[in-house]
C-alpha cells in the first residue's frame, strides 16, 4: 500500500456535482489513488461533521452505522475508502460484507456500464443476463446438489429472502412454526425479525410473527445450557431433537428450522460440527426442512462458497444475498430443493427482482471467484488473520478471538464477571477508526469486534489492519 496526495475538502457542498442545489460548487478533482490508511486530525473532520448534522436533521432516528463511525464517505477503492476530509480508511466492514471484491472492482465496473446502458430492470422476466447469473450460482454448489435445486429472485434485501424461505417452507409443509437459534440475526423485515435473537429490535414492535421457537446455539465460549464443552456432548443439539420429538414438548413439527452456520451480528460463531450436523440429523429425520441463511456466510465469505459445504451437510433452503453481485448492486436469492416447489404463481413477488446490472456483475464475480482462486486466498488469508490475532487471546479482557475464512471476532468481556464488554469494543472500534481502519461490532452488547474485509484482500492489507486493530487492543487491554 502506498499513499497517494488528496486535498481535503472545504465544505461538504464540495461534493455536490447537482445543478440548483444551493452550495454547490461541483465535484472536485478525485483527491488521487488512494494506497494506505492516513487520518490527519480528529474525526469527525469539518466536512463529515457538517455531512453527519444534516443527515441527522433530515434522516431517520433508526440510522445506524454512523453513529459509530462518524465519517460521511466521498469515495473508494478496493479495500479503501476516503472521507469527505481526505482521511484514507482500509475498510474491512466492506458494506456489512457486501462487498466481495472489494469497492468498484475494475471488471465488474466495466460489465455493470456495458449492462447499465442496454438493460437494467426486468421483473422476472427471463433475460441472458438473469440466465448467465443463474447458471454462475447454480454452478458453484456442491455437485449432487445442481440438478435438484431451484431459484427463485425474491426483492433485494436479505431479508426478503428470509420471508421467501420461511413463506415456501410453511406453504410446502402445511405447518405453521418455526424453530430458530439464540444469537442468529436474519434481518429487519417483521417476519426476518421475528426469527432473529435480538430482543432490543422485537420489543418495542407489539404482534410479532408468531410460532417462532428459540433453541440454545453452540455458543461454546458461554454455553447456553451453562455446560463444560468438553464434556457436554452437545447438550444443545440434543436438547433440540428432544424437544421436536417430546409428544408433550409444546412445539408441534415446525414448517422449518432456520439457522446460522456462522452467526455473524450475532458475534461471529461458528456453529460446531457436531451440533450442525445433528440439527441436520434431526430434521432430517422429523422431515424438516433447513433452512441456511447464508446471506453473510456465502458468496466465498468463510472459505468455501457456501458455509455449509464445511459441515459436510446439505440444507434444503439456501438463502444468499450480501455478496451475490459482488459490487454491492442489490439481489437476493433463495435455493431450494425442488421437492419444495410446490408455492402458486405470483406466491412472493416484489418489483425490483430483475436488477441485470447486479445480475451482469454477479456472473463476472463467479468467473473472477474462479480465475483468481479467490476461495483460496480467503483461506490463505484467514490463516494469516488467526495468527496475528492469536495473541491477543492471552489479554484478560479478551474472551475469544474466533473466525472462519474472512469472518472474525474478538469477543471482549470483563476478566472477572465475564460481562460482555460493549463499550470497551467501541473504545477499539473508535481508536482502530482513528488509526485508518474501519471495523464493526456485533454480538451481546457489542462485545465482538468484527473484521469483515473484501475476499481478494492481500496479505499486504491484513497485515497492516490487523497491527492496527493488535495495537489498539493491547493499548486499552494492558
Ligand atoms: N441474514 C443474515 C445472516 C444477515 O447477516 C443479514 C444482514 N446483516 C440479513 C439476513 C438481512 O439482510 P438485509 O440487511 O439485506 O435485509
Amino acid at each position: 500500500m502506498s499513499i497517494a496526495s488528496h486535498a481535503p475538502a472545504r465544505r461538504w457542498s464540495d461534493f455536490l456535482d447537482v445543478p440548483g442545489v444551493a452550495g454547490a460548487r461541483g465535484k472536485p478533482a478525485s483527491g488521487g489513488t488512494m494506497t494506505g490508511p492516513h487520518v490527519s486530525g480528529p474525526l469527525p473532520g469539518p466536512c463529515s461533521a457538517e455531512l453527519l448534522a444534516r443527515q441527522a436533521r433530515w434522516e431517520s432516528n433508526a440510522r445506524t452505522y454512523p453513529r459509530h463511525l462518524p465519517i460521511a464517505i466521498d469515495e473508494a477503492a478496493g479495500c479503501l475508502v476516503r472521507d469527505v476530509d481526505g482521511n484514507v480508511f482500509i475498510d474491512f466492514l466492506a458494506g456489512a460484507g457486501v462487498l466481495s471484491l472489494g469497492h468498484n472492482h475494475p471488471e465488474l465496473v466495466h460489465v455493470v456500464a456495458k449492462q447499465l446502458s442496454k438493460h437494467t430492470h426486468g421483473l422476472d422476466f427471463p433475460t441472458p443476463a438473469k440466465d448467465a447469473f443463474t447458471q454462475a450460482q447454480l454452478s458453484m454448489l456442491p455437485p449432487a446438489m445442481r440438478d435438484r435445486m431451484k431459484i427463485h429472485f425474491c426483492g433485494p434485501t436479505g431479508a426478503n429472502a428470509v420471508d421467501a424461505a420461511l413463506k415456501l417452507c410453511k406453504i410446502a409443509t402445511g405447518r405453521g412454526d418455526i424453530v430458530s437459534f439464540q444469537g442468529g440475526f436474519h434481518g429487519s423485515s417483521h417476519a426476518a425479525m421475528a426469527v432473529t435473537g435480538l430482543v432490543d429490535q422485537k420489543g418495542p414492535v407489539p404482534n410479532g410473527v408468531p410460532g417462532v421457537h428459540f433453541f440454545p446455539f453452540s455458543y461454546c465460549s458461554r454455553c447456553p445450557l451453562g455446560l463444560d464443552p468438553s464434556t457436554c456432548a452437545t447438550s444443545c443439539a440434543t436438547y433440540l431433537e428432544r424437544s421436536l420429538k417430546d409428544s408433550n414438548g409444546g412445539i408441534p413439527l415446525p414448517a422449518a428450522v432456520i439457522l446460522e452456520l456462522v452467526q455473524g451480528e450475532g458475534g461471529v460463531i461458528p456453529a460446531t460440527l457436531e451440533f450442525a450436523r445433528r440439527v441436520r440429523e434431526v430434521t432430517r429425520e422429523l422431515d424438516i426442512p433447513l433452512i441456511v441463511d447464508e446471506v453473510q456466510t456465502g458468496c466465498g465469505r468463510t472459505g468455501t462458497w457456501f458455509a455449509f459445504e464445511q459441515y459436510g451437510i446439505e440444507p434444503d433452503v439456501i438463502i444468499a444475498s450480501k455478496a451475490l453481485s459482488g459490487i454491492g448492486a442489490p439481489v437476493a436469492i433463495i435455493i431450494y430443493d425442488e421437492k419444495l416447489d410446490v408455492w402458486a404463481p405470483g406466491a412472493h413477488t416484489g418489483t425490483f427482482r430483475g436488477n441485470q446490472l447486479a445480475f451482469a456483475a454477479g456472473t463476472e464475480a463467479v468467473r473472477i471467484t474462479r480465475r483468481d482462486d479467490v476461495l483460496g486466498n480467503v483461506r490463505r488469508r484467514g490463516a494469516q488473520v488467526e495468527k496475528l490475532l492469536a495473541p491477543l487471546q492471552s489479554l484478560p479482557w479478551v474472551w475469544e478471538v474466533r473466525g472462519r475464512g474472512l469472518m472474525w471476532g474478538i469477543e471482549l468481556a470483563d476478566p472477572v464477571s465475564g460481562q460482555p464488554a460493549g463499550n470497551l469494543a467501541r473504545e477499539v472500534q473508535a481508536r482502530a477508526l482513528r488509526r485508518g481502519l474501519i471495523v464493526e461490532c456485533g454480538g451481546r452488547d457489542d462485545c465482538v469486534v468484527r473484521m469483515l474485509p473484501p475476499l481478494n484482500v492481500s496479505a499486504d492489507v491484513i497485515d497492516t489492519a490487523c497491527g492496527i486493530l493488535v495495537s489498539v487492543i493491547r493499548e486499552l487491554c494492558p
